[in-house]
Order: C-alpha cells, then sequence, then structure tokens
C-alpha cells in the first residue's frame, strides 16, 4: 500500500520559525480541520503537543473530542453542538451568523467570526451590538472575536484594508464587552500567510495550517512534513507505439519499462494530472491515473510520488491544500 512519512523534525523546525513571528508558543493554534491537511489529525496532535502547543482549530465536534487530550484549547469552526456531544471545557464554538446564536446551548463557550470582508461567514461589523445582545440573552459565554483574511497570500492592499476593517471592530467589541460586563476578549484574524506578513504580530493568538505544514507558498525557509510513497505492482516491458491504460492516452515513443505503482485518484492523486505528472526524482507518470493505481517510466519496488505537496499541485493545475487534503486517511502514516 502507499504510504505517507511525517517528518517531525521539519515540522518542529517550522513550529520554531513560527513561534518566533507569535513570539510565543502560546499564541499558535495549529489548524488540524481536515484530518489535519491530510497529514493525520492524531498524528500532528501528538507532535504538537510534544512540541509544546496548547492551542488547536478544528471543523468538527467530532475532531474536537478526538484531539481533546492533547491540548487546552480547541476552537471548532464550523459546527453547533448539541446538548449530549457538548465536548469539555477546553472547547469554544463559532459563531458564524446571529441567527445561529439561538442554535447553541446556554453556558456554551463561544467566539464570534466577523465578516470583515471576505463575506463568507461571520455577522458584519454592523451587526456586532446585536450580536453581543443576543449572544448574552442566550446565557452563552463569549470569548473572543476572529476574523479570517480573503487575500493574505496576494500582495494587493485587500489584506491591509481587511485589517483596518478589523481594527474597528476589535475597538468596539471592547467597548460592547465592558458595557456587557464580560471578561477580556481573545482578538485573533491571522492565518498561515497573514503571519508571515504580519511585521510585528500583536493579537492573542494566530490559527497557522499550511505553514506549521512546511507549504507556504513562496517561502523556502519552511520544511514539507509530509511525503508520500506508492508500492510497486508489476512491470512491464511495452514496445514502442503500444499504449498504457485507460483510452490508452500515452503511447510508447520507443521501447520502455513500464511499472504500476498504488496510488490512483481514489487515495488522493488528482488525476486532471495524468500523463503529465513528473515525480520529484524524475518519474514521468504515463497514461491515465486509475482509480487505486498509477503508471509510471520506472521499475523501482517504490516510488516517491511527492515530498512537497506545492510542487505536485502545481502539475495538478491546484493548490497544495487540495493535494493534501485529497489524501485519504486509510493511507498509513508514520511519524520519523
Ligand atoms: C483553514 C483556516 C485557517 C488556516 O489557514 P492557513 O492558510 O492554512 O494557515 C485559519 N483560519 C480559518 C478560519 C481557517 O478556516
Amino acid at each position: 500500500m502507499a504510504y505517507i512519512i511525517l517528518n517531525k523534525n521539519n515540522f518542529f523546525h517550522n513550529l520554531d520559525i513560527i513561534s518566533k513571528r507569535t513570539k510565543s508558543k502560546d499564541k499558535i493554534a495549529i489548524v488540524l480541520k481536515d484530518n489535519a491537511y491530510g497529514h493525520g489529525l492524531l498524528q500532528m496532535a501528538e507532535m504538537s503537543k510534544e512540541y509544546g502547543i496548547k492551542k488547536a482549530v478544528v471543523r468538527s465536534c467530532d475532531d474536537a473530542k478526538k484531539v481533546e487530550d492533547f491540548f487546552d484549547y480547541i476552537l471548532v469552526l464550523g459546527e453547533i453542538p448539541e446538548i449530549s456531544n457538548r465536548v469539555s471545557t477546553k472547547v469554544r464554538y463559532t459563531i458564524n451568523s446571529l441567527e445561529a446564536i439561538e442554535r447553541f446551548p446556554k453556558n456554551t463557550l463561544v467566539e464570534l467570526k466577523v465578516d470583515s470582508g471576505m463575506h463568507r461567514n461571520g455577522v458584519l461589523p454592523s451587526e456586532l451590538r446585536e450580536a453581543f445582545s443576543r449572544i448574552t440573552d442566550a446565557g452563552l459565554i463569549l470569548e473572543g472575536v476572529f476574523t479570517h483574511h480573503r487575500a493574505a497570500d496576494e500582495l494587493t492592499s485587500e489584506w491591509s484594508w481587511q485589517n483596518d476593517n478589523f481594527k474597528r471592530v476589535k475597538e468596539e467589541a471592547k467597548t460592547l464587552a465592558e458595557e456587557f460586563g464580560l471578561s477580556p476578549l481573545r482578538f485573533h484574524s491571522a492565518n498561515s500567510a497573514s503571519l508571515f506578513r504580519s511585521e510585528n504580530f500583536n493579537e492573542d493568538m494566530a490559527r497557522v495550517g499550511i505553514a506549521s505544514y512546511g507549504c507556504l507558498d513562496d517561502n523556502d525557509e519552511l520544511k514539507p512534513v509530509l511525503s508520500l510513497y506508492a508500492k510497486k505492482i508489476s512491470t512491464r516491458e511495452l514496445k514502442k507505439s503500444q499504449r498504457v491504460g485507460y483510452g490508452g492516452r500515452f503511447i510508447a515513443e520507443q521501447n520502455s519499462i513500464i511499472s504500476n505503482y498504488d496510488f490512483g485518484y481514489g487515495d488522493g492523486f488528482l488525476r486532471c494530472a495524468s500523463n503529465k505528472y513528473i515525480a520529484p526524482n524524475g518519474e514521468r507518470q504515463v497514461g491515465t491515473i486509475s482509480m487505486d493505481n498509477s503508471s509510471f517510466i520506472a521499475k523501482t519496488d517504490e516510488i516517491l510520488i511527492f515530498k512537497d505537496a506545492r510542487v505536485a499541485a502545481k502539475q495538478a493545475d491546484t493548490i497544495s491544500y487540495e493535494m493534501l487534503t485529497s489524501l485519504k486517511s486509510y493511507i498509513k502514516r508514520e511519524i520519523v
């Protein structure tokens, strides 16, 4: 079976660099959504804890439960808890709209997401007072206010525009917190790209995903954590002009040795990279990528499919995030 190697040294190296930017390990909230960007939720939670990370961000209540023992603080981005699966006092839940507020069980720890310009989730800055008032009426415990950038990775003024919007939100939220008698709030807005753009990071926390996995674009100081290998199923000699795979898309230009390896689109290889993908050691993928396997001009027992998701993603016209989260959870993951 294809397998994944997770490089702990690289992960710790990335966390060293990130904590220099946040100025403290305690301000790093490692983003573990989507099976920790395909790396493996429990493996990444375990290594994060070993490094001394105390905060995590996940998508669902289920994931929060799975990593509860590893962290002191867990933020759930995308699910409202039922009373029955309220996990623990470590878990905070995101309010993504005004209408959602009444659906949270009383006494839930919550953080309010504010739409500072992405126009995806969150209450509008103009709805802030209404949100505070409904949260108080619903008996929820508001601990934080946060936002998300739509273009922190693009060198346009949008990033500063959203920062300015959020700055005003923070001022108003501080005043409202006093007025409603709340404890001081936690504020955060940075994802990886935003943290690496900040000259002088000074928020309470940064939500760091792709940088900790070493795949932040235009950054070669960070080191990719995940590499993926596949194992050979069979080898054959292809005569000149014979074809490979479904639809016979590849035609041998000369007699060639072709091997078939056990990693296909069903496992997370992006099919659109078919017949053009070049592996890190130079082997060329030929023919259409199948569900459970793919052919390469190679004969080694094992093949390194990728060691930097950014490079692999470019060949499939996508981003490292998609390449990584496509990797199925049943692929074996080993920490070295
Ligand atoms: C995914 C996500 C992040 C992490 O983004 P990266 O670019 O991977 O650092 C941060 N905040 C929110 C709300 C997210 O959904």
